[in-house]
């Protein structure tokens, strides 16, 4: 995502770049001092959506096996919106009993 300073609002102001909290996650935005119009940006809002969405309704994954090892295939959905792509590099960390992190590079 480009990095924007600043973005006009429809009041004809300025918005700068900003910082905001939804549903726990940093979300980038811009405010404008002189109406108050906040505007979140828009991939960062899609991320929040679905993020809600699979910590409500996880996405169900059934293990595969591919000669020695397991595999868990990542739905379309969340690759395309953390820009998962071949050749990235994945560190797989266990969290819990029942719990695997996986936190892919950007
Ligand atoms: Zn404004």
């Amino acid at each position: 995502m480009p990095k924007k300073k600043g973005m006009e609002c429809v009041c004809g102001e300025i918005a700068k770049e900003s910082h905001t909290n939804i549903e726990g996650y940093k979300v980038r935005s811009w405010k404008c001092k002189k109406c108050g119009e906040e505007y979140i940006d828009s991939s960062d809002a899609e991320f929040v959506l679905l993020a809600s969405k699979t910590r409500k309704n996880p996405i169900k994954a059934r293990v595969g096996v591919l000669g020695e090892s397991y595999i868990i295939r990542i739905p379309k959905e969340i690759a395309e919106i953390m820009h998962i792509a071949k050749g990235k590099v994945a560190k797989i960390t266990l969290a819990g009993p029942n719990d695997i992190l996986i936190t892919v590079e950007s």
